[in-house]
């Protein structure tokens, strides 16, 4: 068995029962990629085990700081029996969930998501890679399902210095349909897991589109905005509500920079039974729109803002803070009073308190305040860990204008 030294001082993070060991915290040491190490700390203690990554600045990530764990198929097996047994226990309203969302499921690297009988998997770590096919064999056997696609094309590989791959793992092949239909809440909703974003869907935004739908169907919005609306989740979750709601009427106006994405979004529509007079779908740069609807004095009674991931780290986060902070103050001008504003960072470089600084922020140079109504995070199959806070990526505030 191989041995990481670390420098002096470097084990406290790792007493803490936090898995990522970086470059800068080694003293000697090195190993095969994916290749399983004992760390020690500068006076010989143990630490962990942890699987080696030589070309990555996240050098290796701890399996386990339980000295007596042996790293071998049968830890990988528990692991993800763990990690899919917690979901049979939370509160989730759909067929598509997350079933390992890496570290927060003790599997650094790791993100499985299952949309009905089809699980979809992405390896991003050499460790969860070196261990892929008793990992791909776990899965099934967790499940009791046979289909399972990769979605290892995550640019983050390359940091793991590992090549892309797309294709199925177990149980498919060329013939096998990748376009599927989820069932969230009371809402069909089509996802491609071969060209989709991530694994195909944001499953993360879940419980928001259901708040969403909750708002739309107690105050009966007519003017709706959707920005960065992807497959149009939150679309369709308002169109949903307002029919629940008895409301006739009602418009909602979707934005986004993907045309696959936007014409899966008005198949959603559809699927659902909604009224497509309904539902306006534009090809544009949110930025752009916004400016353009402000300067022809357009309003909304509510507004979606769900922009990708403008800070990854926290090195980007004060480039990130402006365009956050941009986009926001654009958002509260456009909304009426009484209006109410979904909207979300999910950068794991801004937390949850400087995204409400933002947010204050664009409030005070619009020149709007409003309520916060709700504080929301992402859906608990998205979990966060007490020993791992950088599991807290995406926040939202939902704020109804004064
Ligand atoms: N709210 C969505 C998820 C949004 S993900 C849901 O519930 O499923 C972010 C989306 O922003 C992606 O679909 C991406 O295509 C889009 N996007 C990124 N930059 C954009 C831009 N400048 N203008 C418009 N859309 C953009």
């Amino acid at each position: 068995m191989k041995t990481l030294k670390l420098r002096e001082g470097k084990e406290r993070s790792l007493k803490r029962h936090h898995p990522w060991i970086f470059e800068s915290a080694i003293a000697k040491g090195s190993a095969d990629s994916g290749e399983t190490v004992r760390v020690e700390a500068a006076d010989g203690s143990f630490l962990g085990w942890a699987a080696f990554s030589p070309a990555s600045k996240i050098r290796a990530r701890v399996w386990s700081f339980d000295e007596t764990q042996r790293i071998d198929a049968s830890f990988f097996i528990a692991a993800v029996a763990r990690s899919t047994g917690a979901r049979d226990r939370f509160d989730i309203k759909s067929d598509g969930m997350r079933l390992i969302h890496g570290e927060s499921d003790g599997l650094p690297g790791l993100i499985v998501d299952r949309y009905g009988d089809t699980l979809v998997a992405q390896f991003t770590s050499a460790g969860v890679e070196r261990w892929k096919g008793v990992i791909a064999d776990a899965l099934l056997a967790a499940t009791g399902l046979t289909r399972l696609y990769e979605r290892s094309d995550a640019s983050s590989r390359a940091l793991e210095g590992l090549p892309e791959v797309k294709g199925w793992l177990r149980g498919g092949d060329a013939t096998t349909p990748t376009d599927l239909v989820l069932h969230e809440h009371e809402w069909k909703l089509g996802l491609s897991i071969a060209e989709g974003h991530k694994t195909g869907f944001y499953l993360d935004q879940r419980d928001s589109r259901k708040k969403f739908a909750d708002y739309a169907q107690r105050l009966g919005f007519q003017r709706i905005l959707n920005c960065f609306c992807y497959t149009g989740g939150f679309t369709v979750a308002a169109l949903a509500g307002l029919r629940a709601g008895g409301f006739q009427g009602g418009h909602v106006t979707s934005i986004d920079s993907s045309g696959p994405a936007l014409e899966q979004a008005q198949a959603n529509v559809a699927r659902n039974g909604l009224d497509a007079r309904q539902a306006t779908f534009l090809d544009a740069d949110v930025n752009a729109s916004l400016r353009k609807f402000v300067d022809a004095g357009r309003t909304f009674d509510a507004i979606v803002l769900d922009p990708p991931k403008f800070a990854p780290t926290v090195a980007h986060a004060e480039r990130a803070s402006r365009a956050y902070k941009d986009i926001n103050r654009l958002a509260l001008k456009l909304l009426e009073p009484g209006g109410v504003l979904f909207t979300y960072s999910c950068s794991g470089g801004i937390s949850a308190d400087l995204f409400h600084k933002i947010v204050a922020g664009a409030g005070s140079d619009a020149g709007v305040d409003g309520y916060i109504t709700e504080r929301m995070g992402g859906a608990p199959d998205h979990p966060m860990t007490i020993a791992f806070p950088e599991g807290e990526y995406l926040k939202g505030l939902v704020i109804m204008r004064r």
